[in-house]
């Protein structure tokens, strides 16, 4: 598997270059965004024989493209680039996080290999998917120190997610890859992104990211992406042509200009990210901060009171699910992320329902402090109401005036 690239340029050079190198030779500065669906050719022979032989390999076609759920350039220049920032020989794109997590259990399943083996928290939909056997999957539930023994002859992949979403629970992963043995490790990186973890240098054979957060940054692009092996990634092409869960071009585009900032990004929201956690850590109205030690820009938190006020009470912060955006986003996951998780399982997970998770962006550290403040104090007083005095047909009272 040593034939990914040497990288000799560094992270924030390559998130500006990688897949854009022929750009200078055909005279183009951005790289060109093309939407077609078909491709035109004479050839009907040479259409034939390039089909046959991705239908027997799934290798990444050469030559023109035949056909937009077969492959795109600019959709292949992402591809490249993020398997350049994760290390992997090559990646594969799909229209979301969750279809390249479908489209890896069904490369699995395929090979007559049904038992996945997971440690939770997960993302509330990948648990959902699991639990919910849809496809066909069965799952072994374990800690990180029951993975070897939950393995069986049919276990076709291990899935973890370290930072978690999300209690931002880390896990070892050079450790976990050796409990794994021969079975692939697959890592959901969407939380660290590139810029602060490369899971395939701890082992993980399989990388994930649902590219609609950190990679896309902006909030207006759903994608996912499986950064692995050549090998793994044929199985993948394969049945993202049959199935049909491709990313869209412009998505492509706008993703691979998104990691362009990416390193940019990262570092400064979990600069910011890292002064909130340490002031929340310090503030009694709230009981528990989980920030990574790799750092990053999530902050998880569980307050005192009722987390809802909260929620109600943010005005900078936008209250949203999803994250990675390049402004400040809040959430109640178990109203939100992960409601489609059974109760039980969120509390095995380690979700309390006292936990919001804020997905910090690029806005000032001192208002998006203001903002929380005031959205604490509001949380604080409709909590004393409830206790001291019923609330009349469950309606809050007024939030605080706002201190600062
Ligand atoms: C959002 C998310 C997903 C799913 O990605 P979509 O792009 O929404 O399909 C998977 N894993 C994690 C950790 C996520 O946060």
């Amino acid at each position: 598997m040593e034939t990914t690239p040497a990288t000799t340029r560094s992270l924030a050079t390559e998130a500006v270059h990688a897949g854009r190198e022929d750009l200078a030779a055909l005279g183009l500065h951005a790289a060109p965004l093309d939407l077609s669906t078909t491709y035109p050719s004479h050839d009907s022979r040479a259409e034939a024989a390039r089909l046959d032989e991705f239908a027997a390999t799934g290798a990444q076609l050469t030559g023109p493209p035949v056909y937009a759920r077969l492959d795109n350039p600019t959709v292949a220049r992402f591809e490249q680039a993020l398997a350049r920032l994760e290390g992997t020989e090559t990646a594969v794109a799909f229209a979301s996080g969750m279809a390249a997590l479908t489209a890896t259990l069904l490369a699995r399943t395929a090979a007559g290999l049904r038992h996945v083996v997971a440690v939770r928290p997960l993302y509330g939909c990948s648990d959902h998917l699991l639990s919910s056997g849809l496809l066909g999957t069965e799952v072994t539930w374990v800690d990180p120190a029951g993975i070897a023994e939950a393995i069986r002859p049919e276990t076709g992949l291990v899935i973890v997610e370290s930072p978690a979403n999300p209690t931002l629970a880390e896990l070892d992963l050079r450790a976990l890859a050796h409990s794994c043995g021969t079975v692939p490790l697959m890592v959901d990186n969407t939380f660290a992104t590139p810029v602060l973890q490369r899971p395939h240098e701890s082992g993980a054979r399989i990388v994930l990211h649902s590219a609609t957060k950190y990679l896309g940054g902006h909030g207006d692009v759903l994608g996912g992406v499986i950064a692995c092996d050549e090998e793994f990634a044929r199985q993948l092409r394969q049945i993202r042509f049959a199935t049909g869960g491709v990313l869209h071009p412009l998505a492509g585009y706008l993703l691979l200009r998104g990691l362009s900032t990416l390193p940019v990004r990262v570092r400064a929201q979990s600069a910011t990210a890292a002064v909130l956690a340490r002031r929340l850590a310090d503030d009694p109205r709230v009981t528990r901060v989980h920030y990574p030690k790799l750092g990053g820009a999530m902050v998880a938190f569980e307050v005192a009171g009722d987390p809802h006020e909260v929620i109600a009470g943010v005005r900078l912060i936008t209250p949203a699910v999803s994250l990675g955006s390049v402004d400040t986003l809040i959430q109640h996951p178990g109203s939100i992320s992960h409601r489609i998780v059974a109760e039980d399982d969120r509390r095995t997970g380690g979700i309390s329902d006292r936990l919001l998770r804020m997905s910090v962006g690029l806005e000032d550290a001192e208002d998006l402090w203001y903002d929380l403040d005031t959205a604490l104090s509001a949380r604080r007083s409709a909590t004393r109401d409830l206790e001291e005095t019923p609330r009349p047909g469950g309606r809050s009272p007024a939030p605080e005036p706002a201190r600062r």
